[in-house]
Protein backbone atom coordinates (compact mmCIF):
# COMPACT_ATOMS: atom_id res chain seq x y z
CA UNK A 1 0.00 0.00 0.00
CA UNK A 2 1.33 3.79 -1.10
CA UNK A 3 2.69 4.65 1.73
CA UNK A 4 3.45 8.62 3.21
CA UNK A 5 6.27 9.31 6.30
CA UNK A 6 5.78 12.74 7.70
CA UNK A 7 8.63 12.95 9.05
CA UNK A 8 12.45 12.18 8.07
CA UNK A 9 16.16 14.10 8.76
CA UNK A 10 17.12 12.09 5.64
CA UNK A 11 19.83 15.47 4.73
CA UNK A 12 21.21 15.72 8.25
CA UNK A 13 21.89 11.91 7.83
CA UNK A 14 23.49 12.37 5.21
CA UNK A 15 25.65 15.35 6.15
CA UNK A 16 26.05 14.59 9.61
CA UNK A 17 26.20 11.36 9.91
CA UNK A 18 28.39 11.12 6.04
CA UNK A 19 25.34 8.46 5.09
CA UNK A 20 25.28 7.78 1.67
CA UNK A 21 21.58 7.28 1.36
CA UNK A 22 21.61 6.23 -2.55
CA UNK A 23 22.88 2.73 -0.68
CA UNK A 24 21.13 -0.15 0.56
CA UNK A 25 20.55 -0.37 4.28
CA UNK A 26 23.13 -2.51 4.60
CA UNK A 27 25.73 -1.00 3.17
CA UNK A 28 24.97 1.91 5.26
CA UNK A 29 25.56 0.22 8.07
CA UNK A 30 28.76 -1.96 6.92
CA UNK A 31 30.67 1.17 5.85
CA UNK A 32 30.23 2.33 9.84
CA UNK A 33 31.82 -0.44 11.38
CA UNK A 34 34.25 0.64 13.71
CA UNK A 35 32.80 4.47 14.26
CA UNK A 36 31.46 5.50 17.90
CA UNK A 37 30.76 8.96 17.18
CA UNK A 38 27.02 8.41 17.06
CA UNK A 39 25.02 6.40 19.27
CA UNK A 40 22.88 4.94 16.08
CA UNK A 41 26.27 3.82 14.10
CA UNK A 42 26.06 0.67 11.95
CA UNK A 43 21.89 0.40 13.42
CA UNK A 44 20.46 2.66 10.45
CA UNK A 45 17.16 1.55 9.34
CA UNK A 46 16.55 4.86 6.75
CA UNK A 47 17.92 4.64 2.53
CA UNK A 48 16.34 5.57 -0.37
CA UNK A 49 16.12 2.12 -1.89
CA UNK A 50 14.22 0.78 1.47
CA UNK A 51 11.55 3.64 1.54
CA UNK A 52 11.12 2.30 -2.18
CA UNK A 53 10.67 -1.46 -0.92
CA UNK A 54 8.14 -0.44 1.64
CA UNK A 55 6.29 1.50 -0.96
CA UNK A 56 6.91 5.13 0.77
CA UNK A 57 6.51 7.24 -2.21
CA UNK A 58 6.51 10.57 -0.26
CA UNK A 59 8.28 11.88 2.45
CA UNK A 60 8.27 14.64 5.03
CA UNK A 61 11.67 15.94 4.82
CA UNK A 62 13.56 18.13 6.90
CA UNK A 63 15.98 20.62 7.58
CA UNK A 64 17.17 21.13 11.03
CA UNK A 65 19.82 23.48 12.89
CA UNK A 66 19.64 25.40 15.77
CA UNK A 67 20.79 28.20 17.42
CA UNK A 68 22.29 28.23 20.82
CA UNK A 69 22.69 31.28 23.20
CA UNK A 70 25.56 31.27 25.50
CA UNK A 71 23.48 29.79 28.47
CA UNK A 72 21.90 27.07 26.37
CA UNK A 73 23.96 23.46 26.85
CA UNK A 74 22.04 22.14 23.80
CA UNK A 75 24.74 21.17 20.57
CA UNK A 76 24.20 24.00 18.01
CA UNK A 77 25.00 27.17 16.47
CA UNK A 78 26.13 30.30 17.80
CA UNK A 79 24.51 32.53 15.58
CA UNK A 80 21.38 31.92 13.17
CA UNK A 81 23.53 32.83 10.27
CA UNK A 82 25.16 30.09 10.65
CA UNK A 83 22.34 28.16 10.93
CA UNK A 84 21.17 29.19 8.25
CA UNK A 85 23.88 28.51 6.41
CA UNK A 86 23.63 24.75 7.66
CA UNK A 87 20.00 24.55 6.34
CA UNK A 88 20.80 25.58 2.57
CA UNK A 89 23.17 23.11 2.89
CA UNK A 90 20.81 20.23 3.51
CA UNK A 91 18.96 21.80 0.65
CA UNK A 92 21.60 21.58 -1.64
CA UNK A 93 21.55 17.39 -0.59
CA UNK A 94 17.99 17.19 -1.52
CA UNK A 95 18.74 18.86 -4.44
CA UNK A 96 21.77 16.93 -5.58
CA UNK A 97 19.63 13.89 -5.18
CA UNK A 98 17.22 15.55 -7.80
CA UNK A 99 19.15 15.83 -9.77
CA UNK A 100 20.97 11.88 -9.85
CA UNK A 101 16.88 11.33 -10.49
CA UNK A 102 16.49 9.82 -6.55
CA UNK A 103 14.19 12.29 -5.09
CA UNK A 104 11.66 14.82 -6.15
CA UNK A 105 10.65 17.97 -4.40
CA UNK A 106 6.81 17.96 -4.31
CA UNK A 107 5.43 21.34 -3.50
CA UNK A 108 2.26 22.34 -5.21
CA UNK A 109 -1.32 20.37 -6.08
CA UNK A 110 0.19 19.68 -9.77
CA UNK A 111 3.59 18.14 -8.67
CA UNK A 112 1.39 16.43 -5.94
CA UNK A 113 -1.18 14.69 -8.02
CA UNK A 114 2.08 13.67 -11.17
CA UNK A 115 3.88 12.13 -8.16
CA UNK A 116 1.00 9.97 -7.00
CA UNK A 117 0.00 8.72 -10.92
CA UNK A 118 3.39 7.73 -10.94
CA UNK A 119 3.50 5.99 -8.07
CA UNK A 120 0.24 4.41 -8.57
CA UNK A 121 1.59 3.14 -11.93
CA UNK A 122 2.13 -0.62 -11.61
CA UNK A 123 3.69 -0.88 -14.87
CA UNK A 124 7.08 0.23 -13.94
CA UNK A 125 8.51 -0.96 -10.40
CA UNK A 126 9.21 1.04 -7.32
CA UNK A 127 12.95 1.00 -7.94
CA UNK A 128 12.94 3.26 -10.89
CA UNK A 129 10.42 6.42 -9.13
CA UNK A 130 11.92 9.03 -7.32
CA UNK A 131 11.23 9.55 -3.93
CA UNK A 132 9.14 12.15 -3.46
CA UNK A 133 9.81 15.24 -0.68
CA UNK A 134 7.68 17.55 0.65
CA UNK A 135 10.40 20.42 2.29
CA UNK A 136 10.14 21.06 6.62
CA UNK A 137 11.67 22.62 8.84
CA UNK A 138 11.98 21.50 12.15
CA UNK A 139 12.82 24.17 15.13
CA UNK A 140 12.86 27.92 13.08
CA UNK A 141 15.47 29.26 14.56
CA UNK A 142 17.68 29.06 11.36
CA UNK A 143 15.05 31.71 9.80
CA UNK A 144 17.18 34.74 10.67
CA UNK A 145 14.60 37.31 9.54
CA UNK A 146 11.44 37.06 7.76
CA UNK A 147 13.35 37.45 4.02
CA UNK A 148 14.70 34.22 4.79
CA UNK A 149 11.38 32.71 5.15
CA UNK A 150 10.06 33.95 2.02
CA UNK A 151 13.58 32.61 0.59
CA UNK A 152 13.03 29.61 1.72
CA UNK A 153 9.24 29.41 0.72
CA UNK A 154 10.57 30.40 -2.78
CA UNK A 155 12.99 27.52 -2.27
CA UNK A 156 10.31 25.04 -1.76
CA UNK A 157 9.80 25.34 1.73
CA UNK A 158 6.05 24.10 2.70
CA UNK A 159 6.39 23.35 6.29
CA UNK A 160 7.53 24.47 9.85
CA UNK A 161 7.82 23.61 13.30
CA UNK A 162 8.75 26.63 15.07
CA UNK A 163 10.59 24.62 18.15
CA UNK A 164 12.99 21.70 18.68
CA UNK A 165 14.12 20.54 21.95
CA UNK A 166 14.81 23.80 24.50
CA UNK A 167 14.62 27.24 24.11
CA UNK A 168 14.15 28.74 20.64
CA UNK A 169 14.37 32.11 18.89
CA UNK A 170 10.69 32.12 18.02
CA UNK A 171 8.96 29.52 20.36
CA UNK A 172 10.32 27.02 23.19
CA UNK A 173 10.00 23.53 22.32
CA UNK A 174 10.39 20.21 24.61
CA UNK A 175 11.53 20.17 27.79
CA UNK A 176 10.90 23.98 27.64
CA UNK A 177 8.21 26.46 28.45
CA UNK A 178 7.08 30.12 28.10
CA UNK A 179 4.65 31.69 25.93
CA UNK A 180 5.65 32.83 22.21
CA UNK A 181 7.29 36.13 22.03
CA UNK A 182 6.30 38.68 19.85
CA UNK A 183 9.25 37.04 17.05
CA UNK A 184 7.58 33.84 16.93
CA UNK A 185 3.87 35.31 16.81
CA UNK A 186 5.29 37.14 13.83
CA UNK A 187 6.60 34.49 12.06
CA UNK A 188 2.99 32.55 12.51
CA UNK A 189 1.50 35.37 10.77
CA UNK A 190 3.77 35.29 8.11
CA UNK A 191 3.84 31.49 7.61
CA UNK A 192 -0.18 32.12 7.08
CA UNK A 193 0.23 34.61 4.38
CA UNK A 194 2.77 32.43 2.56
CA UNK A 195 -0.17 29.15 3.34
CA UNK A 196 3.24 27.51 4.94
CA UNK A 197 1.67 24.50 7.45
CA UNK A 198 2.44 24.59 11.12
CA UNK A 199 4.31 21.32 12.25
CA UNK A 200 2.80 21.53 16.03
CA UNK A 201 5.31 18.93 16.88
CA UNK A 202 8.24 20.29 19.56
CA UNK A 203 5.99 23.08 20.53
CA UNK A 204 6.31 23.13 24.80
CA UNK A 205 2.46 23.72 25.97
CA UNK A 206 2.27 27.19 26.70
CA UNK A 207 3.71 27.72 22.83
CA UNK A 208 1.44 25.05 21.49
CA UNK A 209 -2.07 26.98 23.19
CA UNK A 210 -0.39 29.93 21.60
CA UNK A 211 0.26 28.82 18.31
CA UNK A 212 -3.36 26.74 17.54
CA UNK A 213 -5.07 30.24 19.01
CA UNK A 214 -2.69 32.62 16.63
CA UNK A 215 -2.24 30.25 13.36
CA UNK A 216 -4.95 30.30 11.14
CA UNK A 217 -3.33 27.67 8.36
CA UNK A 218 -3.57 24.21 8.29
CA UNK A 219 -2.12 22.25 10.86
CA UNK A 220 -0.12 19.06 11.11
CA UNK A 221 1.98 17.67 14.12
CA UNK A 222 4.43 15.22 11.85
CA UNK A 223 5.74 13.16 14.79
CA UNK A 224 4.00 12.78 17.82
CA UNK A 225 2.75 10.27 20.21
CA UNK A 226 -0.01 10.19 23.23
CA UNK A 227 0.99 11.64 26.64
CA UNK A 228 -1.42 9.31 28.46
CA UNK A 229 0.58 5.97 27.27
CA UNK A 230 3.67 8.02 27.94
CA UNK A 231 3.90 10.50 29.94
CA UNK A 232 6.52 13.26 29.02
CA UNK A 233 5.48 16.87 27.84
CA UNK A 234 6.91 16.19 24.37
CA UNK A 235 3.57 14.16 24.01
CA UNK A 236 0.45 15.72 23.73
CA UNK A 237 -2.06 15.71 26.35
CA UNK A 238 -5.85 14.21 25.49
CA UNK A 239 -6.62 18.46 25.48
CA UNK A 240 -4.10 18.83 22.41
CA UNK A 241 -5.58 16.43 20.80
CA UNK A 242 -8.67 17.33 20.78
CA UNK A 243 -7.49 20.65 19.69
CA UNK A 244 -5.95 19.73 17.08
CA UNK A 245 -8.69 17.29 15.85
CA UNK A 246 -10.84 20.57 15.79
CA UNK A 247 -8.54 21.98 13.86
CA UNK A 248 -8.94 19.23 11.06
CA UNK A 249 -4.92 18.13 11.87
CA UNK A 250 -3.60 14.81 11.13
CA UNK A 251 -0.92 13.42 13.75
CA UNK A 252 1.93 11.52 12.58
CA UNK A 253 2.63 8.36 14.97
CA UNK A 254 6.80 8.55 15.76
CA UNK A 255 9.31 5.74 16.18
CA UNK A 256 11.07 6.94 18.81
CA UNK A 257 11.18 4.07 21.58
CA UNK A 258 11.25 5.85 24.06
CA UNK A 259 7.91 7.65 23.03
CA UNK A 260 5.95 4.51 22.72
CA UNK A 261 6.88 2.63 25.73
CA UNK A 262 6.85 3.84 29.15
CA UNK A 263 9.96 3.70 31.25
CA UNK A 264 12.53 3.59 28.31
CA UNK A 265 16.35 4.17 29.77
CA UNK A 266 18.34 6.06 26.66
CA UNK A 267 21.01 3.43 26.18
CA UNK A 268 19.90 1.09 28.69
CA UNK A 269 16.77 -0.30 27.73
CA UNK A 270 16.46 -2.38 24.56
CA UNK A 271 13.71 -2.58 22.50
CA UNK A 272 12.88 -6.37 23.05
CA UNK A 273 12.96 -6.21 26.64
CA UNK A 274 10.80 -3.63 26.81
CA UNK A 275 7.73 -5.14 24.71
CA UNK A 276 8.53 -2.21 21.99
CA UNK A 277 7.15 -3.20 18.72
CA UNK A 278 4.78 -1.72 15.82
CA UNK A 279 1.70 -2.81 17.97
CA UNK A 280 2.76 -0.22 20.58
CA UNK A 281 2.81 2.55 17.86
CA UNK A 282 -1.26 1.12 16.69
CA UNK A 283 -1.57 1.91 20.66
CA UNK A 284 -1.02 5.59 19.97
CA UNK A 285 -3.24 5.71 16.72
CA UNK A 286 -5.86 4.03 18.41
CA UNK A 287 -5.89 6.39 21.47
CA UNK A 288 -6.09 9.10 18.77
CA UNK A 289 -8.97 7.37 16.73
CA UNK A 290 -10.87 7.14 19.69
CA UNK A 291 -10.79 10.25 20.86
CA UNK A 292 -11.91 11.54 17.71
CA UNK A 293 -14.23 8.61 16.97
CA UNK A 294 -12.72 7.93 13.43
CA UNK A 295 -9.64 7.24 11.42
CA UNK A 296 -8.62 11.01 9.98
CA UNK A 297 -6.27 12.31 11.87
CA UNK A 298 -3.47 10.06 12.50
CA UNK A 299 -0.78 9.17 10.12
CA UNK A 300 3.22 8.06 10.22
CA UNK A 301 5.59 10.15 10.79
CA UNK A 302 8.58 7.64 11.66
CA UNK A 303 11.25 9.86 12.73
CA UNK A 304 13.22 6.17 12.20
CA UNK A 305 16.34 8.70 11.18
CA UNK A 306 16.23 11.06 13.60
CA UNK A 307 19.33 10.57 15.55
CA UNK A 308 18.62 6.62 16.35
CA UNK A 309 18.74 3.03 14.80
CA UNK A 310 17.80 -0.55 15.47
CA UNK A 311 18.95 0.18 19.41
CA UNK A 312 15.95 2.40 19.89
CA UNK A 313 13.22 1.64 17.43
CA UNK A 314 10.38 -1.05 17.45
CA UNK A 315 11.97 -4.71 17.42
CA UNK A 316 9.87 -5.71 14.44
CA UNK A 317 11.59 -2.97 12.13
CA UNK A 318 14.92 -4.15 10.48
CA UNK A 319 14.59 -1.29 8.17
CA UNK A 320 11.81 1.65 7.11
CA UNK A 321 10.94 -1.22 4.34
CA UNK A 322 9.28 -2.96 7.36
CA UNK A 323 6.60 -0.11 7.39
CA UNK A 324 4.42 -2.18 5.09
CA UNK A 325 3.67 -4.50 7.84
CA UNK A 326 1.59 -1.87 9.40
CA UNK A 327 -1.52 -2.69 7.15
CA UNK A 328 -2.20 -6.08 8.44
CA UNK A 329 -1.18 -5.23 11.74
CA UNK A 330 -3.48 -2.70 11.66
CA UNK A 331 -6.57 -5.13 9.97
CA UNK A 332 -6.01 -7.61 12.97
CA UNK A 333 -6.74 -4.48 15.36
CA UNK A 334 -10.11 -4.82 13.44
CA UNK A 335 -9.31 -1.42 11.23
CA UNK A 336 -11.40 -1.55 7.57
CA UNK A 337 -9.17 -1.14 4.55
CA UNK A 338 -10.54 2.66 4.19
CA UNK A 339 -9.33 2.93 7.50
CA UNK A 340 -6.03 1.82 6.73
CA UNK A 341 -5.69 3.94 3.63
CA UNK A 342 -5.90 6.75 5.84
CA UNK A 343 -3.52 6.09 8.16
CA UNK A 344 -0.86 4.73 5.57
CA UNK A 345 -1.75 7.82 3.29
CA UNK A 346 -5.13 8.94 3.27
CA UNK A 347 -5.25 11.51 5.82
CA UNK A 348 -2.09 13.03 4.64
CA UNK A 349 -3.26 13.99 1.29
CA UNK A 350 -6.22 15.01 2.56
CA UNK A 351 -4.77 17.94 4.45
CA UNK A 352 -2.27 18.64 1.81
CA UNK A 353 -4.46 18.92 -1.10
CA UNK A 354 -7.16 21.07 1.10
CA UNK A 355 -3.88 23.06 1.99
CA UNK A 356 -2.89 23.62 -1.47
CA UNK A 357 -6.28 23.80 -3.47
ZN1 LIG B 1 11.74 15.72 16.21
Amino acid sequence: MFTIDAHLDLSMNALEWNRDLRQPVLAIRKREHGLTDKPDRTKGTVSLPALREGNVGLVVATQIARFVAEDNPLPGWFSPQQAWAQTQGQLAWYKEMEDCGEMVMIKDLAGLEEHLALWQNNETDNSSKPVGYISSLEGADSIVTLDHLHKAYANGLRAIGPAHYGPGRYANGTDSTGHLNDQGKALLKEMDKLNIILDATHLCDDAFWDAVEIFNGPVWASHNNCRVLVNHNRQFSDDMIKALIDRGAVIGGAMDAWMMVPGWQRGVSTPAAMGCNLDKLIDHLDHICQLAGNTQHVGLGTDLDGAFGKEQCPYDVETIADLKTIPELLARRGYSTIDIENIMHGNWLRLLRKAWN
